[in-house]
């Protein structure tokens, strides 16, 4: 386990670098500039819906070493808003300023295996799994841990991309081949009774700040709803919440991260994956706590403390994919709704264009 460290603090009127342009870049940036700070966005697109709110950007690609350099001249700090942002490249920025989290949680979050092997060595309950390099791999894997199974990439996987589920007749060197032939995982499929994650912040001392365990309901491998929070007892909030926090503490994260789960019909968690930062499912926290994943992301990384992660309202969130955002006026319209929208030109399907928060009193208060 790495040494916990406080860190010297970053006042506002600092500049964050963020690595990444989209919507959680954006949502971070404007949770800094609350703060008082100014944000720098990298990204390769120029069209990014963070550069839209931040202070500066550089469009330039994740290999472009002098792009990256003079950007990491330019600012105090830097922080990433998706885990697919090559390692490569968070290294280089880490040799002239502090990168948040660490480039080591990087690449840690980012290929399945290391994620797995990681977890599994924080006795973190994972479902059966094997690491898989080849078809004939596979058989003996899928022997192992028996079918239904899924076959997922180790890298640049997200929202079920990169993903063959292998039922009872799948040919394993059709699966193989439908991978692309790369490096992956095999794990037994879940029958789960639930999704759910947790959103938890970690400052450079130690602190730690939880967001109550939410549900998430996915469509097409695609989230969908969250719902905060997930109706499930408190003694398995409470695990999953612990799950959360070992999780954090291992990785010594200094920044934000979210913890995705599933609840068994039995009531077991199994601890599927992780993101270092932001995450879809933590959106609602924008309108139901004082204190936003985003803004404790800010705190956490410039080496504030941490704010009160308790909601003041219960909260459903739906994203709004691809042509939903359409619906705008309708939902501008409800008094009780939340409006959030990313700025993007084109609403390919399934892409997500924004989303809206709606609020009930908390229940349990
Ligand atoms: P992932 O990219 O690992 O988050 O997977 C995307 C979605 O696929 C999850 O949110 C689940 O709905 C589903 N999924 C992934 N792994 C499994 C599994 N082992 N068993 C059942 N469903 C899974």
């Amino acid at each position: 386990m790495k040494e916990r460290v406080s860190i010297a603090r970053i006042a506002p009127g600092a500049t964050i670098g963020i690595l990444g342009g989209g919507q959680l870049g954006r949502m971070l940036a404007v949770a800094a500039a609350r703060l008082g700070y100014r944000c720098h966005v990298y990204s390769p697109d120029a069209d990014a819906p963070a550069a839209a709110v931040a202070a500066e950007t550089t469009v330039a690609a994740y290999d472009d070493e002098a792009a990256l350099t003079r950007f990491a001249a330019a600012v105090d700090v830097v922080t990433y808003e998706f885990e697919n942002v090559p390692s490569g490249a968070a290294e280089i920025v880490s040799r002239h300023v502090p990168v948040r989290p660490d480039a080591d949680t990087l690449a840690t979050c980012q290929d399945r295996i290391r994620e797995k092997a990681f977890l599994t060595g924080i006795g973190a309950p994972v479902s059966p799994y094997r690491p898989v390099t080849g078809a004939d791999d596979l058989s003996a894997a899928l022997a192992a841990i028996c079918r239904p199974a899924v076959l997922k990439s180790a890298r640049f996987g997200y929202d079920g991309k990169g993903q063959v589920i292998i039922d009872a007749d799948t040919d394993p060197v059709d699966a193989w081949t439908r991978i692309g032939c790369r490096a992956s995982i095999v794990e037994r499929w879940v029958d789960f009774r639930m999704e759910i994650s947790v959103v938890i912040a970690r400052a450079g001392d130690g602190t730690m700040a939880a967001y109550v365990p939410v549900q998430n309901i996915h469509e097409g491998h695609i989230l969908k709803r969250t719902i905060a929070p997930a109706p499930i007892a408190p003694v398995l909030a409470t695990a999953a919440t612990d799950l959360a926090g070992r999780i954090a503490e291992g990785l010594s994260l200094n920044g934000v991260l979210a913890v995705e789960m599933f609840v068994t019909w039995d009531n077991r968690l199994i601890a599927n994956e992780m993101a270092p930062r932001p995450h879809n499912s933590g959106h609602w926290t924008l309108d139901a706590c004082l204190i936003s994943q985003f803004e404790q992301c800010v705190r956490a990384i410039c080496g504030l403390p941490l704010g009160l992660a308790d909601r003041h309202s219960d909260a459903v969130m739906d994203n709004l994919l691809g042509d939903d955002v359409n619906r705008w006026p309708l939902l501008i319209a409800e008094p009780g709704t939340a409006v959030h929208l990313y700025g993007k030109s084109q609403a390919r399907p399934d892409r997500k264009m924004g989303h809206v928060t709606r609020l009930t009193p908390r229940r349990d208060a």
